[in-house]
């Protein structure tokens, strides 16, 4: 996660049908600004403005402190520097204030921490000059708070900011500089004591304790049974490329430059990775992007089949040959043939396709002449071919033949920029196909996808947030929409084992009764929340008795 990637959206949760707008477990109000004005003008001239700019300080200094916190728990931040920007994000999106040049330096390093920061659009300025008019010193109190807080939260070491310059005071932006304590020096004395009061601590404290107490309560919810429901049919399509990582960037600039080469390219990376999208991508930008695309996955048929579905067969070559047939060999001519799982090939079938790329020409099965074809070949494994070739199990000279560029497609993990863009454009995508309006992720939804390890890829991504946006029942997709894998465990599953290693049936079973618990026996509740009719229930409630009953005998 990074700073730049905060939406307001995902971070807050409207819960309008309950009166609450929740940011993580703090809960958050809407106020018009001038409310704020009022009470500051009210402040002022009740309790002077020394005691009221220490009050502001001070309310300043906790809502900072409390955003750091809250910001460091949603969220595996990319590195800690990208976790202190992200207050000065926070801050905007709240509507408080526009940081606009932003200096941080001794955050990664050990060097001293120095801050500079400006700001424009500040609604403290605003508010100060339309109820108390302008004034001769700067007055953005709660703000200069706010990233004091905020850093102090950051760097767990008491950090001041004082603010130099002020639009009120008649400057073009505010200016606030921040250092450590112990490097202010006697610049920072008169400054201090605004930011004192003991309660400050102590109420910081005792907000700790009940936010933990709180998400204790919350992990407990947590564990209840989980729904599961079949996907829906998987939707058609490419993934589109959106990609931010520099290694996946390097990965289609790679295939840019091979495209228009016409040589074979072998394409390797972990299941789901994209290898058939970087294929079509190859075909795409080539001469032959006119001629046809075919693809063929080598371990999915019997070597007879697929030495027939690659090279034809002629009328009478086996039983069944009832007609000539063309091979895909054929079928792709002028255009581009991929052999997906080319690893799976047996060693017949490797030797046909050595001669296949060497002599360009193919023998359909029961043909006794060859006839010339002019395919482009890409070939596609998720093994190691060369461990492969090393045990003789797969041909050195079709290696090497197919390996004249390989492109390797790193896994998801390795790259865990891509994985919010692309969760995005999946949410997106799912959302209009379904009809739903679904706009955006919880902050918590979207921290376990980035702090899950995605064994099946880009694949498994999109997967999941397809069945989110089945499960979902409100605008926006939360943790309860995510499958149990994804938590760390509980749910459906007990500890140890893999959903593979269950039936689906098993799986479902177990769904079904979970969810029927959680309703206390409410069939209707129940069918609704899974997302099936009552009578499909009913019916499968049935099956479930007899089952047990067959155990009983
Ligand atoms: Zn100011």
């Amino acid at each position: 996660m990074r700073a730049s990637d905060l939406k307001v959206l995902e971070l807050l949760d409207f819960r309008a049908d309950e009166g609450v707008i929740a940011f993580h477990d703090q809960r958050m109000l809407l106020y018009d600004a001038d409310v704020i004005g009022i009470l500051r003008r009210e402040l002022v001239e009740t309790v002077g403005p020394k005691a009221a700019r220490g009050l502001l300080t001070r309310f300043g200094y906790a809502d900072g402190y409390r955003d750091a916190q809250t910001l460091k728990k949603l969220f595996h931040w990319e590195s800690p520097e990208e976790w202190h920007k992200a207050g000065l994000v926070l801050h905007a999106l709240e509507g408080k204030a526009l940081a606009v040049k932003t200096r941080l330096s001794g955050l990664a390093d050990d060097g001293p921490f120095e801050a500079e920061i400006r700001w424009e659009n500040c609604y403290e300025t605003e508010q100060h000059l339309r109820h108390l008019g302008p004034a001769t010193e700067p007055v953005c109190w709660k703000l200069a708070g706010y990233v004091s807080g905020y850093f102090s939260a950051c760097l767990g070491d008491e950090i001041y900011f004082v603010e130099t310059d002020c639009c009120a005071t008649g400057h073009g932006c505010c200016r606030a500089v921040g250092k450590r304590r112990a490097d202010w020096g006697a610049e920072l004395e008169p400054h201090l004591e605004y930011f004192k009061a003991a309660s400050v601590q102590d109420e910081i404290a005792r907000l700790e304790q009940a936010l933990r107490a709180q998400r204790q309560a919350a992990s407990r919810q947590k564990r209840e049974a989980e729904r599961w429901k079949s996907l829906a049919q998987r939707l058609q399509g490419p993934h589109a490329p959106v990609v931010r990582s520099r290694a996946m960037r390097d990965v289609f600039e790679l295939a840019e430059r091979v495209a228009p080469a016409d040589t074979t390219v072998l394409l390797t990376g972990e299941s789901g990775t994209g290898k058939e999208l970087v294929a079509r991508l190859l075909h795409e930008r080539s001469r032959r992007a006119k001629g046809p695309f075919v693809a063929v996955n080598c371990g999915a048929l019997p070597e007879p089949l697929l030495e027939s579905e690659l090279f034809g067969h002629v009328r009478g070559a086996f039983t069944g040959a009832v007609a000539d047939k063309k091979g895909l060999f054929e079928e792709a001519s002028h255009g581009t043939l991929l052999l997906d799982e080319i690893a799976e090939a047996p060693p017949a079938i490797q030797v046909k396709l050595l001669r296949a790329l060497q002599e360009r020409e193919i023998r359909r099965v029961g043909a006794t002449t060859s006839v010339a074809v002019d395919v482009r070949v890409l070939a596609a494994t998720n093994r190691n071919l060369e461990q492969a070739v090393a045990r003789r199990e797969f041909r050195r000279d079709l290696y090497y033949r197919l390996n004249v560029v390989n492109v390797v497609l790193p896994p998801l993990r390795e790259r865990r920029e891509d994985i919010v863009p692309l969760a995005r454009l999946f949410l997106e995508r799912y959302a209009a196909a379904q009809g739903k309006e679904i706009r955006a992720m919880s902050a918590e939804a979207l921290d376990l996808l980035t702090g899950y390890a995605w064994p099946g890829n880009v694949r498994e991504l999109e997967n999941v947030l397809e069945r989110a946006v089945v499960l979902a029942t409100r605008d926006r997709i939360t943790v309860a929409d995510l499958p149990p894998a994804l938590r760390g465990g509980g749910g459906l599953l007990a500890p140890g084992e893999s959903a593979g290693a269950l039936p689906l049936r098993a799986l479902e079973r177990r769904a079904i009764l979970a969810a029927l618990e959680q309703h206390h026996g409410n069939r209707t509740r129940t069918a609704k929340d899974l997302g099936i009719s009552l009578h499909t229930l009913w019916r499968k409630l049935k099956a479930y008795e007899r089952d047990a009953g067959t155990r009983r005998r």
